[in-house]
């Protein structure tokens, strides 16, 4: 279909074209205005018109939705299936309009009816179904598995409630509910015909077939239903529209018919609650353990209802010859959340399709494959035993047997090292034994990766150093990466354009070829323009923080941001020690040669952590102190961005010229939000953290601003750690330390920040905030020299945009497609 021109419309009745049944953008929007929506122009309000908007796009979305699913059917592929508790999309329709390339079409269409398409858009509200970089990331992959024509399915949750909402009040996080799904989602297609039954709770038992053989099964069951949403997931300019299927929990019909004839109808009905309760709610903890047990009834439901969709498309097709099976598809495990995939699948092929153990094995550990996420102890998850054994007793006989003949194997192997054996066992043993759910996808998996080179030597290494022993070809690096399409071209038409201009458009679906932007760098007028585009970036973030908090920056200064989830590792304390450090040179007068800054923080903390929820009200009372003293004014603005999402960050990247990258080296496994400002021509000031290492090679060292102790020095500092002779020794640490602890940010609150304080200048501090202060404030002084030449300033920025190409998600998975799934592209679609 061309999307230039406006589709041909007909009048014979006999067809049945796309077009014809189509008919053009604008006749699209005032039918479903009237015929979806029932609503006559005169009472249309954005609402009415963005819901409009979308069905219409939406309706040429439909036809290669289909086509793409013949195709997958048909053609021989390893399918994948991308198993995730999270995917944070933010919105659809921008992102559709792009990738169909609608949007001239859509642009005309809206002028004619009044209307302008960034207000239609902002109608949106984003689908928030994720915590942060894992949900984000899950995110980006299917945009560009379905842009490189991927068979990749994404299977989630359509939570009714999504990431909460955050506001500010009185400097504390207010948490409201975010029901995205209150006024309808109109992406997504209900498939009734697909739902599947989900077992909990009731016991096993053993018995012999016709044949003799024994089996086992799971009875007296309580069960609920799975019932599939699928959301289009469109690729760019290719024909090509992927499936996210996400399910919903609801009671099955059978009612109790003992209560329901006790006359307890009621009762009854009212089960549908508890059934609903398991998609009800997105676990906000991100890189925490949840540890309850509606968390495992969550994960537990989305693992059994996806390896029962899987396994009834194959029986359809294969009937219950699963010899190819393992070759023919692969579980994609995104954490150890989905990691109860492992015994599903086989308790589905032994109880439901009668095969052996062995046989049954074979298949699932060649099937299987797990990214780790994370170093962090307090983020591995453990399930009791006593719990799992409740809710999912078949599931735990199966799990002891992997884990017995596992250890047989290693013992085997390694004999006489009984302490190995005790290491690697998937049970920790104890007076209250738990489940150790990463062991069990490895033991599961063929292929475990890390999701930067340092977060993978370091698996290797430290965490996983056993398992790597046994099988040493199992661990593997996949580093992240983020789509440029959305990250880049969407979200920033000013850098979009001149792009387009200067290297043409190839990069949208290579980005390596931002590299052909580099000779660009010495050109005078080029980073004039470039500049040009930043300080327009620069202003639209500038109103929108004037319209989300109500504060006035000046979008001359130097923009300086930290947005992400809030945790001790990532340090957002150890910025707000910067900037109290910079409102302390205001104090003495020492202000020569200091560029004016605007700090901007923004993230989300877990309701339950408690610290993080500190910090954000620590920032919130040393900006308010900042802001309203006068000295400051031409200076230093400090905001507090709330509620911080996708869309907000769509917003935040293109304006912002300094990246904070600052997490304890060795702790943030990768990083994403890193990338997305690096491809926006923002400069990083961080440590050898994460992907942070990969983004200052590509950079080249002169284009990053570096700090901080390294992974072996973090290591090695912990040992003997004083955090409070490192303060006395420097006499900016001592007055940063003297204005909090005088006080000077919480009068009225005395004592609050005690905990803040106390945990930074204990020698324990895992963090190591005081270790890295003095080198990250020297830091901060080079990046302030460095931003007084604007267009060395310029030139650096220009370099860090065309360094960016091996930070686009298309190039993660392509190395996912050829070195763990063994997949290919689909053909394109003809029609
Ligand atoms: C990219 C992104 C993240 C991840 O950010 P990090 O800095 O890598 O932690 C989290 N939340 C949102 C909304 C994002 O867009």
């Amino acid at each position: 279909m061309s999307n230039t021109m406006e589709p041909h419309v007909s009048n014979d009745p006999n067809d049945l074209s796309e077009n014809a049944l189509l008919g053009n953008m604008l006749q699209g929007i005032r039918r479903h205005m009237q015929y979806s929506l029932g609503c006559d122009s005169q009472s249309a309000n954005n609402e009415y018109n963005f819901r409009a908007t979308a069905f219409s796009v939406r309706d040429r979305i439909m036809h290669n939705w289909l086509q793409t699913r013949q195709r997958m059917q048909s053609t021989p592929a390893r399918h994948v299936h991308y198993l995730s508790l999270e995917f944070l999309m933010g919105r659809s329709l921008n992102n559709a309009v792009m990738n169909l390339g609608l949007e001239g079409d859509l642009r005309s269409a809206l002028v004619n009816l009044g209307l302008d398409l960034e207000d239609i858009v902002e109608q949106e509200h984003d689908a928030g179904l994720g915590n942060g970089g894992l949900g984000r990331l899950a995110a980006c992959f299917l945009d560009s598995c379905a842009n490189l024509r991927l068979p990749v399915a994404g299977y989630g949750i359509r939570y009714e409630y999504g990431m909460f909402k955050q506001s500010i009040e009185k400097g504390r996080q207010i948490e409201a509910p975010d029901h995205w799904l209150r006024d309808g989602n109109l992406w997504e297609v209900e498939r009734h015909e697909d739902t599947k039954h989900i077992q909990f709770y009731g016991r096993t038992e053993r018995y012999v077939d016709e044949h003799g053989r024994p089996h086992s099964r799971w009875v007296e069951t309580q069960d609920i239903l799975a019932v599939p949403f699928d959301m289009p997931i469109p690729g760019h300019d290719n024909g090509t529209v992927n499936t996210l299927r996400l399910w919903k929990a609801t009671a099955t019909d059978e009612f109790d018919l003992g209560e329901f004839n006790a006359g307890d109808y009621t009762e009854s009905v009212a089960d549908k609650n508890t059934a609903e309760q398991i998609s009800m709610v997105l676990y906000p903890n991100d890189a925490s353990e949840n540890g309850k047990e509606l968390r495992l009834k969550q994960q537990y439901f989305l693992v059994s209802s996806s390896i029962q969709d899987v396994l009834k498309d194959w029986v359809g097709r294969n009937g219950a010859d699963f010899t190819n099976f393992a070759a023919e598809n692969c579980f994609q495990l995104n954490d150890t959340h989905p990691a109860c995939a492992v015994p599903e699948l086989m308790r589905l092929l032994m109880d439901q399709y009668l095969l052996g153990w062995d046989e049954a094995w074979k298949i699932t550990s060649q099937c299987m494959a797990y990214t780790n996420h994370t170093l962090l102890p307090e983020a591995l998850e453990r399930w009791s035993v006593s719990m799992f054994d409740r809710l999912l007793p078949r599931l735990l006989e199966i799990v002891y047997e992997i884990n017995e003949r596992f250890l047989g194997e290693v013992a085997e192997r390694f004999p006489g090292d009984s302490e190995l054996i005790k290491r690697v066992s998937i049970v920790e043993e104890g007076h209250d034994p738990h489940l150790r759910m990463a062991y069990l996808a490895i033991v599961g998996s063929y292929s475990v990766n890390g999701v930067a080179q340092l977060h993978t030597d370091l698996l290797k290494q430290g965490l996983f150093s056993d398992f790597h022993k046994i099988w040493p070809s199992k661990i593997n690096n996949k580093t992240n990466g983020v789509t440029q399409r959305r990250w880049l071209s969407h979200c920033n038409p000013g850098i979009r354009n001149l792009l387009n201009e200067t290297i043409g458009t190839g990069w949208t679906d290579d980005l390596e070829q931002l590299s052909d932007l580099a000779p660009y760098a010495d050109d005078e007028n080029f980073l004039h323009r470039w500049k040009g585009v930043k300080q327009t970036n620069k202003e639209r973030l500038a109103t929108y923080v004037k319209a989300n908090t109500g504060i006035s920056i000046d979008s001359s200064f130097m923009i300086d941001v930290q947005v992400k989830r809030i945790h001790e590792y990532k340090r957002q304390l150890m910025n707000i020690l910067h900037v109290i450090h910079l409102y302390d040179r205001i104090l003495r007068g020492d202000t020569e040669g200091m560029v004016p800054r605007c700090v901007l923080l923004g993230g989300k903390a877990a309701p339950g952590y408690h610290i993080a929820k500190l910090i954000i009200r620590f920032a919130n009372s040393v900006f308010q102190v900042i802001n309203d003293d006068p000295r400051s004014k031409d200076h230093l603005r400090c905001v507090f961005f709330p509620d911080y999402r996708v869309s907000a960050m769509e917003m935040i990247c293109p304006g912002t010229e300094l990246s904070e990258q600052i997490s304890t080296a060795g702790k943030e496994a990768s990083g994403t939000g890193n990338m997305k400002f690096m491809m926006n021509g923002a400069l990083t000031i961080g440590t050898l953290d994460g992907a942070n290492i990969e983004i200052r090679e590509k950079a080249g060292a002169e284009n990053f601003f570096l700090f901080g102790l390294n992974a072996p020095e973090v290591a090695e500092t912990r040992r003997q750690y004083d955090p409070n002779a490192i303060i006395a020794a420097d006499s900016d640490l001592q007055r940063i330390m003297e204005l909090i602890e005088g006080g000077r940010f919480n009068q009225n609150h005395p004592g609050v920040f005690g905990e803040l304080v106390a945990g930074m200048r204990n020698p324990n501090d895992q963090w190591l905030t005081i270790a890295d202060l003095r080198s990250f404030i020297d830091a901060q002084q080079r990046v302030n020299e460095a931003y007084k030449d604007s267009v060395q300033w310029n030139r650096m920025s220009v370099l860090n945009t065309a360094n960016s190409g091996w930070f686009s998600s298309d190039r993660t998975i392509q190395q996912y497609a050829d070195e763990i799934w063994q997949t290919q592209a689909l053909p394109r679609n003809q029609g």
